[in-house]
């Protein structure tokens, strides 16, 4: 019988085991997973698992009795040291050997860490696995006071849920723009406004000079010379891929599994999926993503090909956040190097921004106006052509399909 080893148990592994049963697959499937839990989806970690909303079961993906009828083993647990190409053999920590026909690497990513000032100090966090979430969210509390370093998606995300919960959230970015690789500047602007008008302080261009506290931190000086006292520190600046194993293995990697449009790996038998695969492209640099979507999409496409369907991934491009009460997404080009934008006013301080480049539509940024993005999406998959300004101001976008 064919055996498939899936390492790394998230969202792309998840996917990935459960369209090879539905593809008709009928040997061996395993997924090792160095963590404790079924296959989870990580976005409620910074949502709804933070503010006591959500526990482990609500973010499962793959539950034990779902995976036993589908006769999908699980060892959880286990870090999968290494991967013997020639015997064809992944190596347990443990010492236990085995065998695969077909390998996928869907190890996901790991937060960046800051050692120096945060070096073993025990109340800085960092936010990658349902652990983490747990052991942050036994840490918050109304009246005490929160510093996101970093004013990524998470950092931002965690400092919205400390308001939520009635703590004083601080966010402080080095750089003088908040989600500045993702966001246009307007946008960014529009996003620091609306956690201001949260209660949130958003510090811009600040570093971190030195740090208080012996097993804790107790304070943050920050470069303008401003002390900041704080009960909890998370640090949010942005995730590294889990791509050893592969190196290691001697397969090519680049910030990432590098991986055809097939999403097989330089060895023909590996395939990567998620936000450790980097795929070529166009001829373009590769491209490795760090969301939801792309790690499901990835992890069907990646079961298909292991197949030998020999589909091409197209990039779903699709990301969203939740602040307070605002839902943001974005999908396609929301930051082309050269092109013009239309903005389209919704309702509140919402706002739907239309990237366009050579008349065409690129790209969009829905900010607190979720109902736009499906039309968005219909917009560009027709290859909207944009003529006037009609995506700011038609009274009804879907007069535009
Ligand atoms: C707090 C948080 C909030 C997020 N919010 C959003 C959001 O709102 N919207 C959005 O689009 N995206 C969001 N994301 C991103 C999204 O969750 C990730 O892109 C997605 O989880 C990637 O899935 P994956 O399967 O590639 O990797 P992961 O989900 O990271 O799974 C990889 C698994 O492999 C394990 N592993 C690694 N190495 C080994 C090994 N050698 N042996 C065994 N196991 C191993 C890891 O421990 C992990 O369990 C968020 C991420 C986080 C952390």
């Amino acid at each position: 019988m064919e055996r498939f080893i899936i390492v790394g148990g998230g969202q792309a592994a998840a996917f990935a085991a459960k369209t090879l049963r539905s593809e008709g697959f009928e040997g061996g499937i395993t997924i090792l997973s160095e963590e404790p839990y079924y296959p989870y989806e990580r976005p409620p970690l910074s949502k709804a698992v933070l503010q006591g909303a959500a526990d482990v079961h609500g973010t499962c993906l793959l539950t034990e009795e779902a995976a036993a009828d589908l006769r999908i083993e699980i060892t959880l647990g286990q870090r999968a040291r290494s991967i013997d190409r020639e015997q064809r053999v992944v190596h347990l920590e443990t010492g236990e050997a085995l065998q695969y026909d077909r390998l996928l690497i869907a190890t996901g990513s790991r937060a960046r860490r800051i050692d120096g000032h945060f070096a073993n100090k025990s109340n800085v966090f960092y936010l990658r696995t349902l652990d983490d979430a747990l052991a942050l969210r036994a840490k918050l509390g109304s009246g005490k006071r929160l510093v996101s370093v970093g004013a990524g998606w998470i950092g931002l995300e965690v400092a919205a849920t400390a308001r939520k919960l009635g703590m004083e959230a601080t966010v402080v970015e080095l750089a003088d723009r908040i989600c500045g690789r993702s966001l246009p500047a307007e946008v960014g602007a529009a996003l620091a406004d609306l956690h201001r008008s949260h209660g949130t302080r958003i510090c811009l261009g600040a570093g971190i000079t030195a740090v208080s506290g012996a097993d804790q931190v107790e304070s943050l000086t920050l470069s303008s010379g401003e002390t900041l006292p704080v009960d909890v520190v998370v640090v949010g600046v942005g995730a590294i891929p889990n791509d050893e194993i592969a190196r290691e293995a001697g397969i090519e990697t680049a910030n990432g599994v590098l991986v055809d449009e097939f999403l097989r790996s330089s060895d023909p038998l590996i395939f990567a999926a998620g936000d450790v695969a980097a795929m070529r492209s166009g001829g373009g640099p590769p491209i490795r993503m760090e969301t939801w979507a792309n790690a499901q999409d990835q992890g069907v496409a990646a079961a298909r090909n292991m197949l030998g369907r020999d589909v091409p991934y197209t990039p779903n491009t699709w990301f969203w956040s939740d602040q307070y009460d605002v839902n943001i997404q974005m999908i396609g080009n929301v930051q082309p190097a050269a092109g013009t934008a239309l903005t389209r006013k919704g309702e509140g301080n919402g706002f739907t921004r239309f990237s366009v480049v050579d008349g065409r539509l690129v790209g969009a940024i829905c900010f607190g106006c979720p109902r736009d993005m499906a039309i968005v999406r219909r917009l560009l998959s027709k290859g909207y052509v944009v003529t006037d300004d009609a995506l700011a101001t038609a009274p009804d976008l879907r007069k535009l399909l």
